[in-house]
């Protein structure tokens, strides 16, 4: 390929010499598991999220799964969420045997329509199913939590979003694997939410070399049973346990690597935003194309750059033709798959979701990408649909 869809290559030439010597220092010290690095981590994510705890684990998954377990996450528990996501935002809330129910969204942030968050949670609550699609096991269902999703680095709506949690009692689960260093009103990912967990996946805002995750909170209790998760449900010793958990601790090296990006990570946000900021005005006012909308106080992390087309085949072979890469997020919405058939859901019971699949795709976004490249790759989607 010409031009990288996400190129970690050109990241690590400006790094190089900080990674290797952390890097060396874990090879030096030993102390490969749960080592100094993830501590001065810990300190330096939760300073930049701004909460008072941050606890980097092995996977974004793994930190999604720790925060439902910490919570007691169970049977006969319902936990809402959306379907336009990547299948770990479901998966884990069946791993603990609690209910997936998806809540569709809204069409322009991509991200859980709080509308019918609410209509949802009122029709499980009442047993009236009235324009509501709910899993098949609903009436089973006692509603526990909310899993909004900051769909390709974009925050969910989390102000009405506590409201109708509160209002409920129930806990809100930021999953921001994608929008870790994404703004809402002035907070700071991993600061919204009950409780927050994203990804150091490579191909993330902020990644890795191999896989990473984090958990956030201010909640003193939540932030210790998850770190007691995290390793085997310890107690006062390692050797102690006291609930079932996991093995999710982070490693050494891998804290080495995300302390070496973390320094340049507010400089790639805003490359990230300059490579954003040129597609959209390069795309601006073509027909069948919409680009993507950042509401008023948001400050988007720029995972993904994905625009709806009404021709999308049209436009993924010109840009396939030009050497271009190009991916779609996501085919097929979690409700239609099959790991989720027992629930019942069928198609046309997420119709905005299901609209956005047929119609989504996503351009090359990295930090690295140049304005000549933004510029190319505009050309080329031009040319395609005069
Ligand atoms: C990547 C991702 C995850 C899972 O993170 P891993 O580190 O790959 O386990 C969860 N939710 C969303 C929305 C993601 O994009």
């Amino acid at each position: 390929m010409k031009i990288p869809f996400i190129d970690l290559k050109a990241q690590y030439r400006t790094i190089e010499d900080d990674v290797r010597s952390r890097i060396n220092a874990v090879l030096e010290h030993g102390q490969y598991v749960m080592g100094p690095e993830v501590h001065e981590l810990n300190e330096k994510l939760a300073e930049f999220a701004g909460t008072k705890h941050a606890i980097a684990c092995s996977s974004g998954t793994d930190a999604l799964l720790m925060a439902l377990m910490a919570h007691g996450v169970g049977p006969g528990d319902a936990i809402f969420t959306t379907p336009f996501t990547f299948v770990a935002t479901a998966e884990v809330i069946a791993l603990t045997g609690a209910t997936p129910v998806f809540v569709d969204i809204d069409p322009v942030t991509f991200n859980i329509d709080v509308e019918s968050l609410r209509r949802a949670i009122a029709a499980m609550k009442s047993g009236e199913r009235t324009g509501c699609r709910l899993p098949r096991c609903a009436k089973d269902l006692k509603p526990r939590g909310i899993i909004p999703v900051d769909l390709f680095g974009l925050p969910a709506d989390y102000d009405p979003i506590m409201d109708v949690a509160q209002k409920h009692g129930l806990f809100v689960l930021s999953d921001t694997a994608q929008g870790f260093g994404s703004v809402y009103k002035g907070k700071r990912s991993g600061s919204l939410g009950h409780v927050a967990a994203t990804s150091f996946f490579p191909a993330k805002p902020l990644g890795c070399y191999g896989d990473g995750g984090a958990v956030f909170t201010d909640d003193d209790e939540l932030s210790e049973l998850m770190q007691s998760v995290m390793i085997h449900g310890m107690g006062e010793n390692r050797y102690e346990n006291v609930r079932i958990g996991i093995n999710g601790r982070l490693d050494s090296m891998q804290a080495a690597v995300l302390l070496a990006k973390l320094n340049i990570f507010p400089g790639e946000l805003e490359q990230r935003q300059r490579v954003a900021d040129a597609y959209t005005e390069q795309l601006a006012g073509i027909p069948g194309l919409v680009t993507p909308t950042i509401p008023e106080g948001y400050k988007s992390a720029w995972a993904q750059y994905s625009v709806l087309a009404d021709d999308r085949n049209l436009i993924q072979k010109a840009l396939r033709d030009a050497e271009i890469p190009t991916a779609i997020y996501y085919p097929l919405p979690l409700h239609l798959q099959k790991a989720f058939a027992s629930l019942g859901y069928k198609e046309g019971d997420m119709p905005v979701s299901e609209d956005c699949a047929g119609r989504i795709f996503s351009l090359p976004m990295h930090p690295y990408l140049t304005n000549e490249q933004v510029a190319e790759i505009t050309g080329v989607i031009r040319d395609a649909v005069s």
